[in-house]
């Protein structure tokens, strides 16, 4: 019996990709982001939801994510986003995943390899718009397209930027962008070459530019039930398919002025419940990414939040729910074991607690049980040889 887990609601996701399939341009389809295993929700399962939705096509970052989904029996049209290496090519290839080219010498290689392997490779050409990753600059495109016009195993899917700032709605830059894109679509085609589709669009773009959709728009962040950032979405309605939960496994009643934890940074105020739970840091509780602040306002947040902490307050997110009520924890969160302050509410051993995780920090390790109409459908876990293992039920 798991004493911490994470629940995770199929028909919210399905429910997500309806919103998203109802405010899309006509023309254009969704491809579902499921990098990073579908944001930490598990990507095989989220895959399969879409597809039963009638979602057909997808995107992930790595070679093996890839391959991962084919094993699993998802047909469709899988992307690989990131730049791939040499080595991965025959593998992808084979497994029917399309390979984003982003320079010039990987044109003549990857022809040079599907040749010798008698193999024909859909590729999508990615270019550098201003987000200073991966992509071909305007510059390169005449050679670019001297190249593909010579490879014969190669086949232009797709052409397709990404955008830096959509969720922070700089249009001008974003709107920059696109333009560049644009010219550099018309100086692929004034070169002879002709791609089946375009896509420009994130989760972010997708809300504010409509008119950016094209055939594709590379949904992630929306399908996962959140907004990509604050001000979005009156458009569409999501839902949260993800909750964390962890058991109480020990409650006491501690008098005033008790010390709770590593350093004794909380001392109860009053008479009180301390309730400990099966969650730490280990599980990606309490981890936050690294936060660099963006000028004044930003810097002002984090003294705010930093003096609140100094005087036991958290602002935010430390906030666990127990029988629908919310409780602060008590003192530094542990590697396995935190402890909470339950006031006058009473819990014993056993009692499920809702715990704030963030997504794609929440250990792999742990177990997620995936819910169709108010039943458990699927498990996944790590077995003991670290394979991912999902098993219907
Ligand atoms: C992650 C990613 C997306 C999806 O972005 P969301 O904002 O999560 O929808 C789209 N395109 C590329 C290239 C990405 O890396």
């Amino acid at each position: 019996m798991a004493v911490i887990w994470i629940d995770i609601d199929l028909d919210a996701v399905a429910h997500n990709y309806q919103e998203v399939t109802r405010i899309i341009q006509s023309q254009a389809r969704c491809m579902a982001v499921v990098k990073a295993d579908a944001y930490g929700l598990g990507a095989v399962e989220v895959a399969r939801t879409l597809a039963a939705e009638g979602c057909e096509a997808f995107a992930v970052t790595t070679v093996e994510e890839g391959l991962n989904l084919r094993r699993h029996g998802l047909e469709g049209l899988i992307l690989v986003l990131g730049p791939t290496l040499p080595q991965q090519w025959r593998k992808a290839i084979e497994g029917g995943l399309q390979l984003s080219l982003a320079d010039r010498q990987s044109i003549s290689r990857l022809d040079e390899l599907c040749r010798q392997e008698g193999l024909k490779a859909a590729v999508h050409l990615k270019l550098e718009t201003g987000m200073g990753r991966t992509g071909m600059r305007p510059e390169e495109l005449p050679e670019v397209a001297e190249l593909l016009l010579n490879a014969s195993h190669l086949e232009v899917a797709g052409v397709y930027t990404h955008f830096a700032r959509a969720a922070q709605r700089d249009h001008s830059y974003t709107r920059g962008q696109y333009e560049k894109f644009r010219d550099g679509v018309a100086a692929l085609e004034r070169y002879g070459i002709k791609s089946q589709w375009k896509h420009v669009c994130n989760s972010a773009a997708f809300l504010d530019y409509p008119e950016y959709h094209h055939d594709f728009v590379r949904i992630g962040t929306l399908l996962i039930g959140h907004m990509p950032g604050p001000g979005f979405g009156r458009q569409l309605t999501l839902k949260d398919p993800w909750a964390a939960k962890a058991k109480v496994l020990y409650a006491h009643r501690v008098p005033k002025g008790t010390y709770v934890g590593y350093q004794s940074i909380y001392k109860t105020k009053t008479e009180t419940t301390l309730a400990v739970i099966g969650a730490g840091y280990a599980d990606g509780f309490g981890v936050v990414p690294h936060f660099v602040p963006q000028g004044l306002w930003d810097l002002l947040k984090i003294f705010v939040k930093n003096t609140a902490a100094l005087f036991g307050v958290t602002l935010g997110t430390e906030k666990i729910k127990v029988h629908g009520q919310t409780v602060p924890v008590a003192g530094k969160i542990g590697m396995q074991l935190t402890v909470l302050d339950l006031g006058q509410l009473e819990s014993l051993p056993g009692d499920e607690v809702e715990i704030p995780l963030r997504r794609t920090l929440a250990n792999p390790r742990l177990l997620r049980q995936y819910w169709r109409q108010g039943r458990i459908y699927a498990k996944r876990t790590l077995t003991e040889e670290g394979v991912l293992e999902v098993q219907a039920e």
